[in-house]
């Protein structure tokens, strides 16, 4: 989920005013009158702060032509207006009272129209609620719109990535030269969080370390297993920073590695370096999933690559685009995402590698920036 960024943490009033002009174009462009976007991602994308989600609906009405309103309860309006600031004046901000029907306000908002998008991650109990006030306008969902948007990050936003990757990367660089064995999984994740917060992070969202057998389980959580001589570790860690998320994975190995562990470790910097290299405008996303997924595969490891090779990235940690190889889209320069392929032996051992990519115009930047060799550790 996403957190709120800071209040420095904004950009402009024009840049967010212009974020809502092109979303009420890309909702036009899809034949939508309207979008409702309560609070998530899209909203503060759009808006540049969190509301709470509350059971008191919030919601950004935008548009295909006319201007923006936000209809929220009337105890978070001056919070609203605090954060909006100059903001608000591209806005027709309506307050509703504690005994107003703030279904009816939306319903009245969007009269006439044939179609309305509501924001991807809307609780049910306002999608269904909005759906009857709007009958007999389709209703459909917000994301293609608002990912189309989302999916192309500005320079400014690939400077916010950078910083948390760097981030995350400072963190991970002071975890991999630290001994690791004799504690308790759970303890080393707990001191990943404290160092992405103090490398600059405003949370640590999640930092997996995966020991031995547990490598194999890619999402792994976290537990008492104590560390030891001979296990693998993925380490998988982020945050967001000014809004902006981090995700990156090393694997170390406590002790010297079998020649067998080397051996699949080598395909696997191999196959995450050549999916880095291939990285340029035009290639289908499906192709850097190929490229990772081939080489593994030759290596005889195929099935032990069982995810994905990647995910887009930006105010949350899993958006589009997808490096799937169900995604034809064709990468162009602003796409953010990572590249992490990973082989997983069930009961044995795994190892992943994963690198935030920049599609620039003259091919992947890596945020990322610590070696991805295998870190030996005591
Ligand atoms: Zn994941
Ligand atoms: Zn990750
Ligand atoms: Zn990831």
């Amino acid at each position: 989920m996403t957190t709120e960024a800071p209040a420095a943490s904004r950009f402009s009033a024009t840049e967010y005013r212009n974020r809502m002009r092109r979303a009420a174009a890309a909702a036009a462009e899809r034949s939508v009158d309207a979008l409702l976007i309560t609070p998530s991602s899209d909203y503060l994308y759009l808006l540049g702060y969190q509301a709470p989600a509350l059971e008191r609906l919030t919601c950004l009405v935008i548009p295909a032509e006319g201007e923006p309103s936000l209809v929220l309860p009337r105890l978070e309006e001056p919070l609203a207006r605090h954060r909006l600031g100059d903001l608000a004046d591209a806005l027709q901000v309506i307050a509703w009272d504690e005994t107003d029907d703030p279904f009816h306000l939306v319903q009245i908002l969007v009269s006439g129209v044939m179609r309305v998008a509501v924001q991807d991650q809307m609780w049910a109990r306002f999608a269904l609620r909005l759906q009857a006030a709007v009958d007999p306008a389709q209703m459909v969902a917000a994301g293609p719109t608002m990912s189309s948007l989302r999916r192309i990050k500005s320079a400014d936003e690939v400077d916010r990535l950078r910083a948390a990757a760097a981030a995350a990367d400072s963190a991970m660089r002071t975890i991999t030269a630290e001994r690791l064995s004799g504690r308790t999984e759970a303890e080393v994740s707990g001191h990943i969080r404290e160092l992405l917060r103090e490398a600059g992070h405003e949370t640590a969202g999640f930092a997996i370390v995966a020991s031995g057998p547990n490598a194999a389980s890619p999402h792994h959580e976290a537990g008492e297993r104590v560390i030891q001589a001979g296990d693998a570790i993925v380490v998988d860690i982020g945050g967001s920073l000014a809004g902006y998320c981090s995700d990156t994975s090393r694997t170390a190995f406590v002790g010297e590695p079998p020649a067998e562990f080397g051996a699949l470790y080598a395909v696997l910097r191999e196959a995450q370096a050549a999916a880095c290299e291939a990285v340029r405008p035009g290639v289908p996303c499906s192709e850097i999933d190929a490229v990772a997924r081939d080489i593994i595969e030759e290596a005889g490891h195929g099935e032990a690559f069982i995810h994905r090779t990647g995910h887009g990235i930006g105010l949350e940690t899993h958006e589009e685009p997808y490096i799937v190889a169900s995604n034809p889209e064709p990468l162009v320069a602003g796409h953010a995402f990572s590249v992490e392929p990973g082989i997983y032996i069930r009961d044995t051992w795994g190892a992943r590698i994963e690198d935030i990519v920049v599609c620039t115009d003259a091919g992947g930047e890596r945020l990322n920036t610590t070696s991805t060799e295998l870190y030996i550790v005591e």
